[in-house]
């Protein structure tokens, strides 16, 4: 899978239960190095079932390609190429047999004018409906396929050609609703709600807010073979749309006094291309996931991204995170302590009843041992 290649650093997977999402019952794989993670996403799952579990929606496959022109008129390159658009699309779509046969492909040509220190730059955008990959090979196949033709057509240069990752064509939303009575009563919603207020109104608190919705995302994807970097960053952008950063998730409460949470964020993500049918463990979580669909997957992974926002901000609210981390985090402090492994258990046993969990503490149980 990648260059100068020496050896594996692998992971722990695990399942995450109790989900149902857009009416369907599923079991989804998680890979992630942090401890609490899964077990939060589940308990958060089980809450939501109690009123019908997570209702997703994903937009069509939308990904843009970008083209850069310079040394242009942008104005009169701009009638040009609006002039020509059916031609650059049927140049586009003769770069993949694949999504054309399917009826998808590059579906609309855009232009747009950047003001840039070395002049007006015209940025030429490609529409393209990936159909169920994430998309970006097709992307920038099908930008550097129309690009001779672009220069052609504009007497300008053009430099880059690549698809964009912050897809905002590519947007998945959803809400779930949190029985007051099994989250603790009316006091932790409110607590709850004025907790995502803090996060909606100081990017200090946003990213670590957004950090926890990404644990559960991140998890998802790594176990499906999904490109993070590029969630992550379409994901950040996304957080800033409105010109500071901000929350992926909203929450309030409902007549009822319910909670009520909702996520709206971009996610290209496939289950054809990149590594999905190339690496073994990647086609086993697909298989157990049992996506039929990239809309599918990505409701999938917005989902388990509330429920682990859900569960950080409910502990965060109430008891404080570390009582449940930490008990959680305990066997990676034992055995960080250097114990070995026949007396890791006994130790960590022992610490979280006194509720001291720390290398120093396990240090001494061993020697009391
Ligand atoms: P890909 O090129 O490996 O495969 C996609 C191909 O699968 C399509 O071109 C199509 O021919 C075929 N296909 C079969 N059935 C399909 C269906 N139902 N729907 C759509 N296509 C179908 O993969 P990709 O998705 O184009 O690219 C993903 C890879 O590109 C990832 O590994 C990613 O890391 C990498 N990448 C990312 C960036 C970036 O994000 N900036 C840039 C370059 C490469």
């Amino acid at each position: 899978m990648i260059e100068n290649a020496i050896g594996m650093v692998s992971f722990p997977l695990g399942i995450a239960t109790s989900f149902r999402i857009n009416g369907k019952d599923r079991l989804i794989p998680m890979v992630i190095e942090e401890p609490s993670v899964i077990a939060a996403a589940s308990k958060a799952a089980k809450i939501a079932k109690k009123h019908g579990g997570f209702t997703m929606k994903a937009d069509e496959s939308y990904s843009i390609g970008q083209i850069q022109v310079v040394d242009v008129n942008v104005k009169s390159a701009i009638s040009k190429i609006k002039k020509s658009s059916k031609q650059i699309l049927k140049l586009a779509n003769s770069k993949s047999h694949t999504l054309s046969k399917m009826g998808k492909g590059a579906k609309q040509v855009s232009c747009k004018t950047i003001k840039t220190n070395s002049g007006p730059m015209l940025i030429v955008e490609l529409l393209i409906d990936v159909g169920d990959a994430m998309g970006a090979n097709v992307t920038n196949t099908m930008c550097e396929g129309v690009a001779p033709l672009i220069e052609k057509l504009t007497g300008g240069r053009v430099i880059l050609r690549i698809l964009s990752n912050y897809s905002t064509k590519r947007l998945v939303r959803g809400t779930a609703t949190f029985d007051k009575e099994e989250i603790g009563g009316q006091k932790v919603v409110e607590n709850i709600i004025l907790a995502y207020q803090f996060a909606a109104n100081d990017p200090y608190r946003a990213v670590t807010h957004n950090k926890g919705v990404m644990n559960g995302i991140i998890a998802v994807a790594n176990a499906t073979g999904q490109d993070t970097r590029a969630i992550d960053a379409g994901a950040h952008a996304y957080a800033s749309r409105m010109g500071r950063y901000s929350s992926l998730t909203e929450w309030k409460k409902d007549k009822k006094g319910n909670l009520v949470g909702k996520i709206e964020l971009p996610m290209a993500v496939g289950i054809v291309g990149g590594i999905v049918n190339v690496h073994p463990m990647i086609k086993v979580c697909t298989k157990i996931l049992g996506v039929k669909s990239a809309k599918e997957l990505a409701c999938v992974i917005a989902a388990v991204g509330l429920a682990q926002n859900f569960s950080a901000i409910r502990a965060l609210a109430s008891e404080g995170i570390q009582k449940g981390h930490m008990k959680l985090h305990a066997r990676n402090i034992v055995a960080s302590a250097g114990i070995r492994s026949d007396k890791i258990d006994e130790v960590t046993r022992r610490m979280i009843k006194e509720g001291n969990v720390s290398v120093h503490r396990a240090k001494e149980i061993l020697k009391e041992l």
